[in-house]
């Protein structure tokens, strides 16, 4: 049965979309059978996977709204190894809509159960906010996996998070736990990055990931190309940390 995991953190531009998909891939590369879900309006994921978000018959609103099942939704993407449920501008509505209806932060959850033995992992792509759709992701979720930067305000940021998690570990999803901490866009060269990182192992311990995601700009190039940079270019530095990084998330879900 898979593992589902939202990558997040309210904070935009930190990385969460990067991660999602080059786990995925990453995951995929190491024989993991993996969904990718884009949960954010904007797309980055769908289309950072080589899937074209404006084309998609049906994509994760659907699946909210229940006018498709997960299975109808779903795509493969063959050269990145994993499948994915796109997202695009519609899911924007989705907050508006889902509001009246019942089960509103359950829908997501529900549905991953149908195909859930297809899978050795789920990661969900959460959008920047707090919202409805985070929440769908959040309640739906075994764990969640925070990328995150070594910068001055890193650890205030996280606050906001962590309290979200407690909320919706005690109201709607007793399974719910931070798996980790993310260090990602790493520049060892900054010593106030080598600081913060140490203040979050001094904080966090083992919350916090051995691996770390480099700076590295075939990693932001990737995008642009419709592939995460495990596909696009997978002797980057960046993309060698991402596999190792998958190789530490199949250790860690052994010990769940
Ligand atoms: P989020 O999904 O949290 O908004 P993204 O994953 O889209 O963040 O990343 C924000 C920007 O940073 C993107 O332009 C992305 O290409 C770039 N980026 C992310 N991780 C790295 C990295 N390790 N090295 C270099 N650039 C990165
Ligand atoms: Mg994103």
């Amino acid at each position: 049965m898979a593992k589902i995991f939202c990558i997040a953190n309210q904070k935009g531009g930190v990385g969460k979309t990067t991660t999602t998909v080059n786990l995925a891939a990453g995951l995929a590369k190491v024989g993991q059978r993996v969904l990718l879900v884009d949960l954010d309006p904007q797309g980055n994921a769908t289309m950072g996977s080589g899937v074209d978000k404006r084309e998609l018959e049906n994509t994760v609103y659907d699946v909210l709204l229940e006018s498709a099942t997960l299975a109808e939704a779903r795509v493969r993407s063959e050269r990145c190894g994993y499948d994915v449920v796109g997202a695009n501008r519609e899911l924007a509505g989705a907050e508006v809509e889902l509001v009246g209806l019942e089960r509103r932060e359950k829908r997501l959850k529900q549905a991953l159960a149908t195909v859930a033995a297809d899978y050795d992992f789920v990661l969900i792509d959460c959008p920047p906010s707090l919202s409805l759709l985070t929440l769908n992701g959040l309640c739906a979720a075994h764990g969640v996996v925070v990328p995150m930067q070594c910068e001055y305000f890193a650890l205030e940021g996280l606050s906001d998070l962590v309290n979200t998690i407690k909320q919706v570990h005690a109201n709607l999803n007793p399974d719910l736990k931070i798996i980790g901490l993310l260090r990602v866009m790493f520049d060892a060269r900054i010593t106030l990055q080598q600081q913060v990182s140490e203040q979050l192992k001094a904080h966090f311990g083992e919350k916090v990931f051995d691996t770390v995601i480099p700076r590295n700009v075939r990693l932001a190039e990737a995008p642009s190309y419709g592939l995460p940079g495990v596909v696009f270019d997978p002797a980057a530095r960046g993309s060698q940390a991402f596999v190792e990084f998958a190789n530490e998330m199949v250790g860690r879900i052994k010990r769940m």
